[in-house]
């Protein structure tokens, strides 16, 4: 492909779920009453009139659109129309938050419609989830593979399982490879959790050494631990540094970690994305295009955003993108944008 051809960018990590889709009680029982009179959020917004409050009113007002089409149309102002979107559900009824109004069933059936959508169905790369304990919980992943085409997989293990849960190892992780399917996992220290779980049980489960059985198992397997480990981590690495007398500091560091597994070569299949963490804080792009540098890296690493999430933040998604684009210069954009997200979904053979 020449430099000349126009760029055809797929953002490998946005969200489409709405309300309906999230716990009653999550975060805070308090929630609830925001959510039944939503209202309150203004006058709150009003009363202390502060930016942080207005940025997650935004959130608020992305997330209570009334169906994934008009949260997905609203990511579209940001985007040549020759972008698409790998959109990832989840399912979060059974995480200890309270009641769900809308199933996951619902979810992806109403993403699946979403996929088909005469308008905007082209841009929509649809992924299916699973919460292992959940009874039927297989069959409707499957299902949703199998009858709408749903292209990968989406897992979030702190919301209550480990990588290597039996179901996941036994069955799930089989099915995808058969079908030549991706898996995108949560890896960051922030976002939604088990109730009562608490960071070390989190990070347990989240950790990109955690996924170790899972790759050595199933090497073929296309694995993108989201968030490149996090800002947090981000943070910890490019600001302070490391303690050289304490070398477990490094390698505590999810981001060290994720790096390092990935040039070892012991894993092919490891991948990582940047959404939400690049998206958010500009300060790290410079480390990002020096770990670009490595060719390891450089195949490896996926363009997303974390859409609606990046809500939160103050810079649009359209001015991030722009300039992660213009620090990185249009070879490194194109590599992550285009070229690696159609390896990792199994549309083009690596190398061609
Ligand atoms: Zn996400």
């Amino acid at each position: 492909m020449s430099k000349s051809d126009p760029l055809h960018i797929v953002n490998c990590h946005i969200h489409t779920f709405t309300t309906d889709h999230t716990p009653w009680f999550f975060p805070h029982p308090l929630i609830f009453a925001l959510r039944r009179l939503p209202f309150l959020i203004d006058l709150l917004t009003w009363a202390v009139r502060s930016e942080w409050l207005e940025r997650m009113k935004a959130f608020h007002r992305t997330g209570s659109r009334d169906s994934q089409r008009a949260v997905l149309r609203e990511i579209l102002h940001y985007y040549p129309r020759s972008t698409r979107f790998v959109v990832l559900p989840m399912d979060m009824a059974l995480i200890g938050h309270g009641p769900v109004s809308k199933d996951i069933t619902e979810q992806h059936d109403e993403l699946a419609a979403l996929a088909g959508d005469a308008d905007y169905g082209a841009q929509v790369i649809p992924f299916g989830t699973i919460y292992p304990d959940r009874d039927g919980g297989v069959e409707e992943f499957k299902r949703v593979v199998e009858e709408h085409g749903f292209r990968g997989l989406k897992l979030y293990t702190k919301l209550g399982y480990a990588p290597d849960h039996p179901v996941l190892m036994n069955e799930i992780y089989p099915f995808c490879v058969k079908h030549n399917l991706p898996v995108m996992a949560h890896c960051s220290r922030g976002g939604v959790y088990h109730k009562g779980w608490g960071s070390i049980r989190q990070d347990r489960v989240t950790a990109p050494i955690a996924w170790e059985p899972v790759l050595k198992a199933f090497p073929e397997l296309r694995v993108c631990l989201a968030h490149f480990g996090g800002a947090e981590d981000w943070l910890a690495h490019l600001r302070d540094g490391f303690d050289p007398d304490r070398p477990a500091a490094r390698d505590d560091n999810w981001v060290h970690q994720i790096s390092q597994m990935i040039t070892s070569g012991d894993y092919p299949n490891l991948w990582t994305d940047i959404s939400y963490t690049i998206f958010t804080y500009q300060d790290t792009i410079p480390l990002l295009k020096l770990f670009l540098q490595d060719p390891d890296m450089r195949r490896r690493v996926l363009f997303g955003s974390d859409f609606y999430m990046t809500r939160q933040e103050a810079l649009s998604e359209k001015a991030m993108s722009i300039r992660l684009r213009e620090t990185l210069g249009e070879d490194a954009f194109r590599q992550i944008a285009e070229t690696n997200p159609q390896v990792w979904l199994g549309e083009t053979p690596e190398g061609s």
